[in-house]
């Protein structure tokens, strides 16, 4: 058994990205202000620590010279700071009654074990592979590669330096997008494949207008195809992939494809999401919902099966389902942004949990986790920029099915403005579709596709929906106004008051 005696409060993290990372220092600061003695241990299986993920696709594209620049901190600062970081070491078993982590080094296969008193999981997201893009052995056919860790980064980096001429890109979320405009960007002839509407998170209205943008820029977007099979050249390497139709495109979106169509392709990006990694939690008895994340309360504390807090257990980040904030739903919404969120508040009430251990039992356990992670609204940015094109995407809330599904009665509206006042150079398109419910008349969702300085607008929206604002009160918000910046009313102010006006 390794680490220190159980004098001292020990932390044990299993993955050292984003969540595990964030609560690992946050834990550390809040046991320190508070004079306690916190050890942390942190495993993680991969040499990386604390990159950023969501920079890769502009690395692959030729924005950031090279993979280094997207690590925050690295493995040398977290040691100085004071957590034990173990690169190359895989947790395998978590025994809840013996509160131990096992793991094994991958290199030398040795095993290791950690006794603890607060267990952080933070095993994060797979990409989603599906069997058509591995051969016989199970590793992914040469030049088909999902994109999500450093690794593949440089694996991208180093395909597109080998000069490809054809992309073919499967899945038309964000990562698919963002891939799309890096293979647009360096030349390729780029072939975008999805099986619903480009942007899926966006009603398919707004989604055709990033469709439309993406065309212009010369991609050939095909919408309603899923892809099931690939062909191999005589190098061994993918030559193309193949579809058949969905029947999930848009009428009249002129995608319309002849069954089983090829895409060629010299290489293949995989963008089809990701599942939580949540097999070393639902082995040793934790609970995992219906979309396959870890279940915790909102204190970042993991739930055993029977729905109760499990002491000593947390867990934060993609491997976590997350609540939507005022619906309540479970949802599963793999971002960064909610990843440090978890990670922050895990180890904030893990080192008060470190600081107040000893002084009393269950009755302080309440005290002494505080800090509590407000849910999300599926809030969420990105961009298509290539070949003289630019289009930003934002969106927050639920779109018009997800409203409609949870029972609401909901009312939209598309508005066209522009980012800028209109005589202003920079001045460009830009379509707010705000929802809100009727009755109430809360604003609900609001998305928006346009040109450059369009996607944190939805930012505005976020904060409103957050407080619970109406469409009335976004309406009369004092937002700032000036010709380079917006128009008079801000876009996202227009929607909102054309919507009041119309409900
Ligand atoms: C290409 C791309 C672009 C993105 N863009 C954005 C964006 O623009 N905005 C945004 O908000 N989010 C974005 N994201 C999502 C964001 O990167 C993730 O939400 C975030 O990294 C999640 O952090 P995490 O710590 O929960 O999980 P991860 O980052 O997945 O880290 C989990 C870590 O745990 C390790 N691990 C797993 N199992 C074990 C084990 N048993 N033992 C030891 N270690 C283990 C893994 O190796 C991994 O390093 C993007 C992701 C990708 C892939």
């Amino acid at each position: 058994v390794a680490g220190p005696s159980s004098a001292v409060h020990r932390l044990v993290v299993v993955g050292a990205d984003a969540a595990g990372m964030s609560a690992a220092h946050q834990a550390l600061r809040t046991a320190r202000a508070a004079g306690a003695d916190l050890h942390v241990v942190a495993l993680e299986r991969t040499a990386h620590t604390s990159y950023s993920a969501c920079g890769i696709p502009y690395w692959v594209a030729g924005d950031v010279e090279d993979g280094d620049r997207l690590v925050a901190r690295t493995a040398q600062q977290h040691r100085d700071a004071g957590v034990d970081l173990r690169l190359g070491v895989e947790a395998v078993a978590l025994d809840l009654a013996a509160r131990t982590v096992t793991g094994v080094d991958v290199a030398t296969g040795a095993r290791t074990t950690w006794e603890y008193d607060d267990v952080l999981l933070a095993t994060g997201a797979a990409p989603v592979v599906p069997p058509w893009a591995l051969d016989e052995d199970g590793r992914p056919v040469p030049g088909v590669r999902a994109v999500k860790d450093l690794d593949d980064g440089a694996a991208w980096v180093a395909m597109l330096d080998a000069a490809p001429r054809r992309g073919v890109v499967v899945g038309g979320g964000y990562i698919g997008l963002e891939m799309a405009e890096a293979f647009a960007r360096k030349g390729l002839a780029t072939t975008l494949v999805t099986r619903r509407e480009v942007m899926g998170t966006l009603d398919p209205d707004m989604g055709a207008r990033v469709r439309e943008a993406v065309e212009r820029a010369g991609v050939t977007v095909r919408v309603g195809e899923d892809v099931g099979s690939l062909e191999v050249g005589p190098d061994g390497r993918v030559a193309c992939v193949s579809a058949v139709p969905t029947g999930g495109g848009p009428a009249g979106s002129g995608s319309g494809p002849a069954a089983g169509e090829r895409f060629e392709g010299d290489v293949v990006a995989l963008g089809l999401g990701a599942r939580p990694r949540s097999e070393l939690a639902l082995a040793a008895g934790l609970a995992v919902g219906d979309l396959g994340g870890v279940l915790t309360d909102d204190r970042q504390r993991a739930l055993g099966r029977d729905g109760a807090v499990l002491p000593g257990a947390w867990a934060a980040g993609d491997c976590c389902e997350h609540v939507e904030r005022h619906g309540g739903l479970r949802v599963y919404v793999p971002l960064g942004t909610h990843a440090n969120k978890m990670g922050r508040v895990a180890g904030e009430n893990i080192g008060r949990s470190a600081a107040g251990a000893g002084t009393g039992g269950a009755a302080g356990a309440e005290d002494r986790a505080p800090a509590r992670f407000g849910g999300v609204l599926g809030t969420a940015v990105t961009r298509f920029a290539a070949n003289g094109v630019h289009v930003e995407i934002g969106r927050t809330g639920p779109t018009t099915q997800q409203a409609l599904g949870s029972g609401r009665d909901v009312a939209s509206l598309v508005t066209e403005s522009t980012t800028a006042s209109g005589y202003m150079p920079e001045a460009a398109p830009i379509a707010v579709k705000v929802l809100a419910e009727k009755g109430s008349r809360r604003l609900l969702g609001v998305q928006v596709v346009g040109g450059p300085g369009s996607a944190k607008r939805v930012d505005t929206a976020a904060a409103a929906i957050w407080l619970h604002a109406s469409v009335d009160d976004v309406a009369g918000m004092d937002l700032s106004y000036a010709p380079p910046f917006s128009p008079v009313y801000d876009p996202v102010q227009i929607a909102c008051r054309r919507l009041a006006e119309r409900m």
